[in-house]
């Protein structure tokens, strides 16, 4: 399943953000059972209006919105590497993380102490980023010391995974991501298994004050600007705005935002769930049927029998083959019948990298 943890210094938003998705996902998950949710695990729904055309075209009994889990993952503090405040456990949670949402406290409260006792973004993105590297490097070092002696046994290590840990020590070093550091495709192949932190995709969520929503504040453009230089994005939101509008009525919460100068469809949380899914290289493929219509997550260009995982790993064990139609196609079809009568089902093998909106039926042995 993927997962996206929720990162940041103490006092930044971080449990209140939270808090809102979670609250968020359970009242959209209302439809639906979900299996045992843990306590520091939120789902969210992903809005698709795809999903109800599918449900028509196969009288689908039920339907089932792709979702995000968002981990809250507190306690990130200077030191983490080291240990310090809980630090390695803390780093394990976002080692098994697929991407980041780092939040970054944009919003000025004298009520609400400051873990290094004044609002600075750049210098809390720097704290957490330097954790982060120094995890990563002490990493890459033992690995690329046990390849080094190793040597005499060199089926375990290729030269493609040998030159990136190279890299990837010396931009490490400087307090470069690994995410920035320009690798081959093999070479990225092999350093996957070592989980690295810097290499997740992030996204910068700037938790503003309910007056700044609207229009930004200077915090907000200093964390755009650093973004921008390393290609990340920026999400404005207020988590105190998303847990407000928790307890209001559907109706009120309209003119809540309104009077704030926002709308319902972009105020932070939305977009926040809309850039985790699309920005963090995620994509949607469905599996539709009477009993069920339903989305599935997976990472952009995953093959066949590793989307079919997603839903048991005994589907990828067991791949034979996925009978696939694009979303569109069936949707412009009108049935399963058409569709097949023109053409437009197709039966994939084990290397085809899924596409956006297929919708598939895999074949597989137990
Ligand atoms: P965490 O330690 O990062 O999880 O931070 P919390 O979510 O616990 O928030 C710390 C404090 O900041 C709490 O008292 C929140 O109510 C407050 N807080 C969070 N977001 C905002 C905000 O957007 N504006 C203001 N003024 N306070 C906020």
């Amino acid at each position: 399943k993927l997962q996206t943890g929720i990162v940041g210094l103490p006092n930044v938003g971080k449990s209140t953000l939270f808090n809102a998705i979670v609250e968020n996902g359970n009242a959209q998950a209302a439809n639906f059972p979900f299996c045992t949710i843990e306590p520091n695990v939120g789902v969210v729904a992903v809005p698709d209006p795809r999903l109800e055309k599918l449900k028509l075209i196969n009288k689908s009994v039920k339907v089932t919105p792709a979702v995000i889990d968002f981990v809250d993952i507190a306690g990130l503090v200077e030191g983490a590497s080291k240990g310090e405040g809980l630090g390695n456990k803390f780093l394990q949670n976002i080692r098994e993380c697929d991407a980041i949402v780092h939040v970054v406290r944009c919003f000025e409260d004298e009520n609400v102490i400051h873990v290094s006792g004044s609002v600075d973004p750049l210098r809390d993105i720097e704290v957490i980023n330097l954790e982060l590297a120094l995890a990563d490097y002490a990493q890459v070092e033992k690995r690329l010391d046990k390849a080094r002696k190793g040597r005499a046994k060199p089926a375990d290590y290729s030269q493609d995974e040998v030159n990136a840990l190279e890299k990837l020590l010396k931009a490490l070093d400087e307090a470069i991501p690994a995410r920035l550091v320009e690798l081959t495709e093999e070479e990225l192949e092999k350093i996957k298994p070592l989980g690295l932190l810097t290499l997740k995709p992030v996204i910068f969520a700037a938790n503003v004050s309910d007056s700044d929503l609207a229009e930004g504040n200077e915090f907000v453009e200093r964390v755009r600007a650093f973004a921008t230089k390393e290609g990340s994005s920026v999400v404005v939101v207020s988590a105190q705005v998303e847990a407000e509008l928790i307890s209001l009525e559907p109706e009120e919460r309209a003119e809540f935002l309104e009077a704030l100068g926002v709308t319902e469809a972009n105020s932070g949380l939305r977009n926040l769930i809309r850039a985790a899914y699309e920005l963090l290289q995620l994509q949607t493929y469905f599996t539709s049927g009477p009993t069920e219509t339903r989305a599935w997550t997976i990472r952009r260009g995953m093959k066949a029998p590793q989307a079919a995982g997603v839903i048991h790993s005994d589907f990828e064990r067991g791949f034979i083959r996925a009978e696939t139609i694009g979303c569109e196609d069936l949707i412009a079809a009108g049935s399963e019948k058409d569709a097949k009568e023109k053409g437009l089902l197709r039966s994939e093998g084990k290397d085809y990298v899924v596409r956006e909106g297929d919708v598939m039926l895999f074949r597989f042995n137990v």
